[in-house]
């Protein structure tokens, strides 16, 4: 696809945004907000003063969607003294020890060799990676049923990442998904919500009708899960 950009300042509520207009092959104007940037896609010769119009109207859109961008991104764990551990906000203490994460109801005890910040959280999120791996593993009766029943016979991978961007993806030819172990920080339902998701695009690739058909029959509060997770304010 080709795109051509053009670049602004862009003020909200005196903070100031780098807003990135991006002619595309694209029927209509939509934006996303990304940190310290606003994306906008905008249709091949739209004039300018239509991408500010339509930016400038959007304002209170834009407002919310970097606040639950912000939300987000305060749960992703820092290092310090709290962190979101399925949903809930706990005290997190740091113990010398083989590593392993304690969730009490009360508080979550980190058992680390680490020194640095920044092993200590590369480290956590390889053990949280662990903690949705164990809660994946209830799920895989039932969900290997579904997949059964749509005559999906084999058994799909399940690896983790942790990246800002997506909270789960698949490959259909490498018989995988992908899950961000971000995901701890969010409710369990929301865990199973992304599993289901991307199980679901081993039928139907897309978005369309048919997938959230597929997908509601097999996970009904999906939409409930979807709600806690939408943080990325696409338009
Ligand atoms: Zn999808």
């Amino acid at each position: 696809m080709k795109t051509r950009n053009k670049e602004y300042r862009y003020d909200l509520d005196g903070k100031e945004y780098r807003l990135i207009i991006q002619y595309k092959n694209v029927r209509r104007l939509s934006l996303r907000p990304r940190g310290e940037e606003i994306y906008a896609s905008a249709p091949f010769l739209l004039p300018e003063r239509e991408v500010f119009s339509f930016v400038e109207s959007h304002r209170d859109w834009l407002r919310k969607a970097l606040q639950r961008q912000q939300q987000a991104e305060d749960r992703i764990w820092q290092g310090e003294g709290e962190v979101w551990l399925w949903g809930r906000k706990r005290p997190l203490t740091v113990v010398y020890g083989a590593p392993q994460l304690y969730v009490g109801e009360e508080r979550v005890l980190f058992f680390s060799r680490r020194r640095t910040k920044e092993a200590l959280i590369k480290e956590f999120y390889a053990l949280a990676a662990q903690l949705l791996a164990e809660e994946v593993k209830k799920e895989e009766s039932s969900y290997l049923h579904f997949l059964r029943s749509h005559l999906y016979l084999q058994r799909p991978e399940i690896r983790y990442h942790s990246a800002k961007s997506r909270w789960g993806s698949c490959s259909y030819k490498q018989n995988r998904i992908f899950l961000n172990a971000f995901l701890i920080h969010y409710p369990q339902e929301c865990l199973t919500a992304v599993l289901y998701h991307e199980l679901c695009h081993f039928f139907v690739p897309n978005h369309s009708k048919a997938f959230y058909a597929l997908l509601l029959g097999v996970f009904p509060d999906y939409r409930q899960a979807e709600r806690i997770l939408k943080q990325k304010g696409n338009l």
